[in-house]
């Protein structure tokens, strides 16, 4: 049945509640089992400089492909993840796996920077800032390589905000991710130690440069970027799909963004060539 609805994605709430809960803990177990295993998968999508046409990094983003079900989202299993505390080995083996991987694509990713997302779970973690910075040394990266994304929209408070202080006074830089879409973002960028925010991909999607356009579809975008200016913040937009898109986010002044547009996410051994594209879009 959720073959016939589309796709390779687990329905969650097709079902009734108690088969649902019975799918999760398997889930929740299969995962378990994936993280020991190290059997995840990171797959790479660049962000692009629009004004040069070029890739300045890659955002990495975990892949897993269960052995029954086939590709799961990691709309589905990371939350699972969050709620049973597997997501602090998630969010490790991707920051190694992605470290590692920098360091292999070797002299054409030498000016690519690296961005990781980092759940509030993690972040809650006294030792999560040292684990990071540990992880780069290890692998002899400069901590000024490392974007560390935060979801907005969830609580973050002391202990978070702390972690993200210590990372940031080690050169990490730190974006709030999916910015744009929860009541409290405007506000809370004033307490927030962050360098940059990527806006929701819902605000990028459907952008168009037509008369007929609702003024305030790039109005928002415009918004965001006169605050980000204001606050001296880094922008990057999320999820540009069409070259109208593209045209109004350069129109805007919008200098970066990642979508299918300019590059979906790929495996590892396919970002040096990504990295080398420049001008192909
Ligand atoms: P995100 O960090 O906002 O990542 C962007 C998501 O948008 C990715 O989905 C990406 O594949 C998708 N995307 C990129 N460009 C386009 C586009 O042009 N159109 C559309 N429709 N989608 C686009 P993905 O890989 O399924 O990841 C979903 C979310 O899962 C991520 O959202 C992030 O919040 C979370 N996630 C992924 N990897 C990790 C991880 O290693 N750790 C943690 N904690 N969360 C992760
Ligand atoms: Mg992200
Ligand atoms: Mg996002
Ligand atoms: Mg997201």
């Amino acid at each position: 049945e959720a073959k016939r609805a589309g796709g390779h994605r687990v329905r969650l709430f097709d079902a009734d509640a108690a088969v649902a809960a019975q799918r999760m803990s398997a889930l929740d177990a299969d995962l378990a089992r994936a993280l020991r295993e190290e059997s995840l998968e990171v797959h790479y999508q660049p962000v692009w400089d629009l004004v040069e046409d070029r890739a300045t990094g890659v955002e990495a983003l975990v892949r897993w492909r269960h052995e029954t079900q086939g590709w799961i989202s990691p709309e589905v299993f990371v939350p699972l993840a969050e709620r049973s505390g597997a997501v602090v080995a998630l969010g490790s083996l991707v920051l190694r796996r992605a470290c590692s991987d920098l360091v292999g694509w070797g002299p054409v990713a030498a000016g690519a920077r690296l961005s990781v997302n980092a759940s509030p779970v993690e972040l809650r973690r006294p030792e999560y800032a040292a684990g990071v910075l540990a992880v780069l040394a290890d692998h002899g990266l400069a901590s000024s390589r490392l974007v560390v994304e935060v979801t907005e929209g969830l609580p973050l408070g002391g202990p978070e905000v702390e972690q993200l202080q210590l990372l940031r006074r080690a050169g990490v830089r730190v974006v709030v991710d999916d910015f744009g879409v929860s009541h409290s973002d405007l506000a809370r960028l004033k307490s927030l130690p962050v360098d940059g925010l990527k806006i929701d991909r819902s605000l990028v999607s459907g952008l168009s440069t037509s008369p007929d356009a609702h003024p305030l579809d790039s109005g928002l975008v415009e918004a965001i970027l006169v605050l980000a200016r204001a606050g001296r913040l880094s922008v990057v937009a999320e999820g540009l799909e069409t070259a109208d898109e593209r045209a109004v986010l350069v129109s805007l002044g919008c200098r970066h963004a990642q979508g299918w547009l300019t590059g979906r996410p790929v495996p590892a051994f396919e970002v040096p060539a990504v990295l080398s594209r420049g001008g192909a879009a």
